[in-house]
């Protein structure tokens, strides 16, 4: 009862809020903000603060040191763009597919096509190019696995999509343990244990730990299930369900149009140094300096970007906490875009036509960890297909020519990509200092574009609330443990 009446009072205080917005702030001293970082999380806070507070904004400056969409990024070959970094949306993503509908922009549809396990040069399993057969051969591989893990990615997916409930009604959260157990109770705990663990107590046979779930937790985070958390694993499991898509002409167009419509002010400069420099007033204040020499000074800062340990070039000056101490290991990996005709012979197939599209490789030993067919962004009729090979490492000559038979020409992009995993992961905080937030502290849960919007949608709201002090859109102790309270009613 009590969270009934919680939520019809939220509900009459957003009513009155949004029909008031432009007076509701007039006479509000509104800070000055400075985001650093211009990929998906940076120009979705920007959009965001446009959207509630944009107006009464004097300064509102985004800083990208390279370009913006950072990890969501093409690479031209022949004339064709084709997705390097950040390439593929679940169709649950509410955040991506509203921003692509926003600026017009088309979805591109996953391209059909057959996978075949490898454990080093030996053949696993292999599916049909014929959709049907393949999930008989799935379903008689793997059994009543696919029903379970069926039925854990749909909860999964549930619960996720409890936070967009929430956000509409402009909640907030300090912390992602907090912002995960508005979710679910169920998501947080799996941050906790490996995602083997997580397969075992759902019940999973070996086999499907040691196939299905090596290939996706391999393909999309580089680890193993046994070394990676529950979250992310399952996360990894759900890009690999149909209907996944991609933004036509690049994904990195999202970022791009947010900026723009954000209206906020592109310094295309490295910030070099934030130094807090508050002094005894009760509302925070930090310089910033770039690397071509400029310094501003702003209320409120958004570090939108990764601490990538050993990688971050920021110097933090003046806080009672290090900074740095947040920094995490990331995985470097090596993206091979390559124009050429993999060794068919290699993986046993007579022919090229034979070739499955994509290959996992299920073994440590093995020196990649996923050869793909891939298509361009531009979504042709008949499109020029090349290859993409993930690798934690830089491959050598022979371990290409092992790949491939021949290659024509070949990109060879070098990722800061995203998070070690622990199976047992800690997070950061998303408020490293008063008025200083950290939209990437969402990565530790998992990486990805919708992730990363969520986590930015979260900061833009807690910077406002905390502005304004509305301390029951923060953290709201009814929304965390609302399953209690339900269990009450
Ligand atoms: C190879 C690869 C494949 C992936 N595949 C998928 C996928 O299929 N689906 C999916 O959803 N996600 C995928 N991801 C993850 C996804 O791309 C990221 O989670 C997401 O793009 C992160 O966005 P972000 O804005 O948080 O960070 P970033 O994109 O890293 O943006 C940070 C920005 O900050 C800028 N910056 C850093 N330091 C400074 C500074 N000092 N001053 C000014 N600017 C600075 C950088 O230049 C960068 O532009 C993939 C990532 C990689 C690398």
């Amino acid at each position: 009862m009590a969270f009934v009446f919680y939520r019809a009072i939220v509900l009459l205080y957003l009513i009155g809020l949004s029909s008031q917005r432009m007076s509701y702030y007039d006479g509000v001293e509104m800070p000055k903000i400075a985001i650093i970082g211009g990929g998906i999380g940076g120009t979705t806070v920007a959009y965001r603060l446009q959207q509630i507070v944009g107006s009464h904004l004097s300064t509102f400056d985004v800083y990208e040191s390279d370009r913006v969409g950072g990890r969501l990024n093409t690479v031209t070959v022949n004339g064709k763009e084709y997705e390097t970094g950040g390439s593929v949306i679940h169709p649950a993503n509410q955040y991506m597919a509203e921003f692509a509908q926003m600026f017009g922009l088309k979805h591109l549809e996953g391209a059909d096509g057959n996978f075949a396990m490898f454990r080093e040069q030996e053949k696993v399993f292999e599916t049909s190019t014929n959709s049907w057969i393949s999930s008989l051969q799935l379903i008689w591989r793997y059994g009543l696995d696919l029903i379970r893990i069926q039925r854990s990615t749909s909860r999964l997916l549930s619960d996720f999509g409890r936070i967009y409930g929430w956000q509409e009604e402009l909640q907030s959260f300090t912390t992602v343990p907090n912002l995960l157990l508005a979710m679910s109770d169920e998501i947080m705990a799996s941050t906790k244990m490996s995602f083997k663990d997580k397969l075992d107590e759902l019940k999973i046979s070996m086999k499907f730990t040691e196939e299905l779930a090596v290939a996706a937790a391999r393909n999309n985070y580089a680890q193993f299930p046994a070394s990676l958390h529950g979250f992310v694993g399952s996360v990894s499991i759900a890009g690999a369900e149909p209907g996944l898509w991609a933004v036509q002409g690049g994904n990195y167009q999202v970022p791009q149009h947010l900026l723009k419509s954000s209206g906020a002010q592109t310094i295309s400069s490295r910030v070099t140094k934030v130094s807090n420099i508050t002094s005894n007033s009760s509302r925070p204040l930090y310089r910033l300096e770039t690397a071509d020499g400029l310094t501003a000074e702003y209320d409120l800062v958004v570090l939108a970007f990764p601490l990538v340990k050993g990688a971050v070039e920021v110097e933090f000056e003046g806080f009672n906490t290090d900074i740095k101490g947040y920094e995490q290991p990331f995985h470097r990996v090596f993206v091979y875009i390559v124009d050429g005709v993999p060794n068919h012979k290699h993986f046993g197939y007579d022919s090229l036509h034979d070739m499955p599209s994509i290959i996992f490789p299920l073994s440590e030993n093995d020196f990649y960890n996923t050869l793909q067919e891939i298509v361009p962004v531009s979504g042709d009729s008949n499109p020029q297909k090349l290859w993409k090979v993930f690798a934690n490492t830089k491959l050598t000559e022979q371990q290409l020519d092992t790949l491939f038979a021949s290659r024509k020409s070949m990109e060879i992009i070098d990722w800061l990509a995203y998070p070690e995993y622990q199976p047992d992961e800690t997070f950061a905080s998303f408020v490293l200092a008063p008025g200083l937030y950290y939209v990437n502290a969402i990565e530790s849960a998992a990486s990805a574009m919708e992730m990363s919007a969520m986590a930015a949608v979260n900061v833009a709201y807690l910077m406002v609330n905390e502005w304004m002090g509305h301390e029951h859109l923060v953290d709201n102790m009814f929304i965390i443990e609302e399953k209690h309270i339900k269990m009450e009613l």
